[in-house]
């Protein structure tokens, strides 16, 4: 079922949204060489528990899971790109880090994920990332009402054609509200004026990821993190949005 929601709630969306916004600054801070993952993780959870917010993550247990998820943050790194269980690793030169953070505050929820890489980037892995938030961002112009979603995923899918990466279509956006995950799918991929009318009130968080050289990825034997069918590096950027009459409303949009 899609959920369209009124101005009031989506303004009573905004606290979730700024929090999100705000972990996700303290992390691209606090990532560095030398920082273990399980210290990141450590730190939303003391900012959530800080802030009164509740964790999407810990008890989050869905069909593709092996087990409940454990931990506040998702660190993918390296040829890892969605889903990242934190475990005890030392970040080293050259990593490339994406971040997925989704909680509740207040009763509604905010979803955001951004890439960075620590220590001495390569251009290759610096092009990557900007790719990803340019298709963020096309796809976000595109969430405007009256366009379809098949707009939205053309967008994204374009910019990323237009760079000669895969995509692929297992994962993608998704309505977000009351909870982390609802309806619409959004793929990062579509073809223009097809699908879902776009209307007031509709929050999605749209996340396209891409990898250098596949679009395959497999399961890490720790049930949760993706990586790479071929070894090479991901980016990942999200944010959630509200399509309002005045345009697209960023509700994790950082400073
Ligand atoms: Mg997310």
């Amino acid at each position: 079922m899609i959920e369209l929601f009124n101005d009031r709630e989506v303004e009573q969306m905004r606290p979730a949204g700024r929090f999100v916004a705000e972990v996700l600054t303290a992390l691209r801070a606090k990532a560095a060489v030398g920082v273990n993952l399980l210290e990141l993780d450590a730190l939303v959870a003391e900012m959530i528990a800080e802030r009164g917010a509740t964790s999407c993550y810990v008890d989050y247990h869905p069909s593709f899971g092996a087990m409940p998820f454990g931990k506040v943050l998702c660190t993918s790194v390296n040829d890892a790109v969605l889903h990242g269980l934190p475990h005890d690793y030392v970040l080293a030169d050259g990593d490339l880090l994406s971040v997925d953070f989704a909680c509740e505050v207040d009763g509604w929820v905010a979803d955001s994920a951004t890439s960075v890489v620590v220590g001495t980037a390569r251009d290759e892995d610096l092009r990557l990332i900007t790719v990803t938030e340019k298709a963020l961002e096309a796809g976000i112009a595109a969430a405007v009402v009256g366009n379809k979603l098949g707009d939205v995923g053309f967008a994204i899918g374009e910019v990323a054609r237009a760079a000669g990466l895969g995509i692929n279509l297992q994962f993608g956006g998704h309505g977000v509200g009351r909870t982390m995950h609802g309806d619409p799918h959004v793929p990062n991929d579509g073809r223009p004026g097809r699908g879902l009318t776009l209307k007031p009130g509709l929050v999605i968080a749209i996340e396209p990821w891409f990898m250098h050289t596949t679009d395959a990825i497999f399961t890490d034997p720790d049930g949760w993190t993706l990586r790479s069918a071929d070894g090479s590096r991901g980016a990942h950027s999200e944010h959630t949005i509200a399509i309002t009459p005045d345009g697209p409303l960023v509700l994790t949009a950082r400073d």
